[in-house]
């Protein structure tokens, strides 16, 4: 077998469309979707990542909003930051941009962005809200492997998903995610043991762990289908997922590829929340 690549590119340009559509519509009802970053790092991909963002949203019309409050700010700083543009009614979305300065807790200032606003389904409150089929922005990481897998038409209803890698932007909420669409999930992590007994059984597999090469054909059952979350920089510069992209795509019959899959759509499903919570504020039908 070797698999078919499912790429990201054309349900990201996709989304896109609809989110300049949205946000002319809300032009003419006198709203600028607006969503807010807030950075306080040095850290040169974090910065890419935020003008990535900010070039994405100028492409579909909405505004983007970066407040840098430098890499020496202080947990108040952010979070007084984080109040501020909770209750800016000229904001529809907040980002809190990771890493953070050393010391500073990322999981207690995410409580402050409001839930309405948590494009990024960053506050707990989001997750508990999906965790009970409550309305509620997904992370749009999580949120992008369900699009891409729905886009190339691979049906969840009853299959096996195997999630590698519990976090609270990806793992968790995509638990979620499948449970709605009525899959069987299992998640994995650092003490699943040996992995490929829990990843072999699947028909899907999900990997997102931050581990070059980590998926092997030896996890994969033949014909299966994985999406591959993990982003991993290598020394020369190249971007690379968890899967060992030839080995597992020589028993899979479909591999997202890294870059051009996961990714690509999840800024486009960034924007698309923050469309969704300019319209649900100003109270006008959904994008
Ligand atoms: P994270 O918070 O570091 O979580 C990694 C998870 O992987 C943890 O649950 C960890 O288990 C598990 N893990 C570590 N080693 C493992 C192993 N040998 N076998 C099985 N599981 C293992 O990372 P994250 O923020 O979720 O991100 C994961 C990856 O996705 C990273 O590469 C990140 O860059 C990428 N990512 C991509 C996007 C995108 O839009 N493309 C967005 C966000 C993240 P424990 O819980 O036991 O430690």
């Amino acid at each position: 077998v070797t698999a078919v690549l499912l790429r990201g590119s054309g349900l990201a340009a996709e989304i896109r469309a609809k989110v300049l559509a949205a946000s002319a519509d809300l032009n003419r009802h006198g709203v600028d979707a607006t969503l807010a970053v807030v950075v306080a790092t040095d850290d040169e991909s974090s910065h890419w990542y935020v003008r990535s963002i900010a070039a994405a949203a100028k492409k579909t019309g909405t505004a983007c909003r970066i407040v840098d409050l430098g890499a020496v700010a202080t947990e108040d700083q952010i979070g007084r930051q984080l109040d501020e543009l909770s209750n800016d009614p000229s904001v529809h979305g907040i980002i809190l941009q990771t890493p953070l300065p050393d010391g500073v807790s990322a999981a207690k200032l995410v409580g402050r962005v409001a839930p309405r606003k948590d494009v990024d389904g960053a506050n707990p409150v989001s997750l508990g809200r999906l965790a009970v089929g409550e309305s509620a922005f997904p992370p749009a990481t999580a949120r992008s492997v369900i699009e891409l897998l729905d886009h190339h038409q691979i049906p969840l209803n009853g299959r096996h998903v195997a999630v590698v890698g519990r976090s609270n932007v990806v793992g968790k909420p995509l638990l979620h995610l499948l449970l709605q669409r009525d899959a069987t999930v299992t998640i994995c992590h650092s003490r699943s043991n040996p992995l490929a007994q829990y990843t072999r059984p699947a028909d899907i597999i999900a990997v997102a762990v931050g581990r070059a090469g980590l998926l092997t054909a030896d996890h994969v059952t033949t014909g299966a289908v994985v999406i591959d979350v993990g982003t991993n920089v290598m020394a020369d510069n190249s971007l690379v997922g968890d899967a060992d992209a030839a080995s597992v795509a020589s028993v899979a019959s479909a591999l997202s590829p890294v870059p051009g899959g996961v990714g690509s759509v999840t800024t486009a499903l960034l924007l698309l929340h923050t469309v969704e919570a300019a319209a649900d504020a100003h109270a006008l039908a959904p994008a």
